[in-house]
């Protein structure tokens, strides 16, 4: 299967450095050397401007995150046309919302029910759908999680402090650079008659990785 890695040259911004720890502070990693290089030859020949690559990381770090994803899972627990449409072409309904850019040019979406837990994978790298989540964490890059997702999905979930019911299904997706998914998690109870504003507050990042379940009402009180 085609599975290129164009997301794995995105992290130019990642240059900031652990002082701590007996590491010299000043010392640059062969990475981030070859980045700063590339950066250099760029702005030398003036293909691209500071300020534009600063601009674009900075997109990436505030406007682009998990707060988006989590207005689409409100608006599909609200609207069940919109659920619908999501169910069927992912892409489209999220696009519709004005999340659009690279790495979610195909989104499938994946709902939770009370027989079934869906969890989404990267096993050969780290694919994951930037427009609805932006950057994907450590431990999702990371051989461990890569890995034991697949193996141990109910391990790794009680590592995340998740416990699901016995009779619930596990199934994990494999993202590629084709497609990535987004879960939409079960909406808790005790929040009928929630607007989408508020109900978003109750969609972390990990509950649309599937590696959390949406917080409880409870959770977010105060
Ligand atoms: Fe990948």
């Amino acid at each position: 299967m085609p599975h290129d890695h164009p997301h794995h040259h995105d992290h130019p911004h990642d240059h900031g450095h652990d002082h701590g720890h007996g590491h010299e502070g000043s010392e640059l990693s062969p990475m981030d050397l070859r980045v700063r290089a590339l950066e250099s030859l760029l702005v030398e020949k003036g293909y691209v401007q500071p300020a534009a690559l600063d601009a674009l990381i900075e997109t990436y770090e505030t406007k682009i995150g998990p707060r988006n994803g989590a207005q689409v899972v409100a608006k599909a627990w609200s609207d069940p046309g919109f659920l619908a449409w999501l169910r069927r072409d992912a892409s489209a309904a999220i696009h519709s919302l004005g999340h659009t850019g690279r790495q979610g040019e195909h989104m499938v979406a994946v709902e939770n029910t009370p027989e079934e837990h869906n969890m989404v994978v990267c096993t050969l790298c780290s694919c994951y759908p930037w427009p609805v989540l932006g950057l994907p964490p450590t431990w999702y890059k990371s051989p461990a999680y890569r890995s034991r997702a697949v193996i141990d999905p109910r391990g790794v979930l009680a590592d995340f402090g998740v416990t699901l019911p016995e009779g619930t299904r596990i199934r994990v997706w494999d993202s590629t650079a084709e497609t990535r998914y987004l879960v939409i998690p079960m909406r808790p109870a005790g929040t009928e008659g929630w607007s989408e504003a508020r109900l978003a507050g109750l969609v972390s990042r990990d509950s649309m990785i599937g590696t959390a379940l949406a917080r409880r009402p409870e959770e977010v009180a105060a």
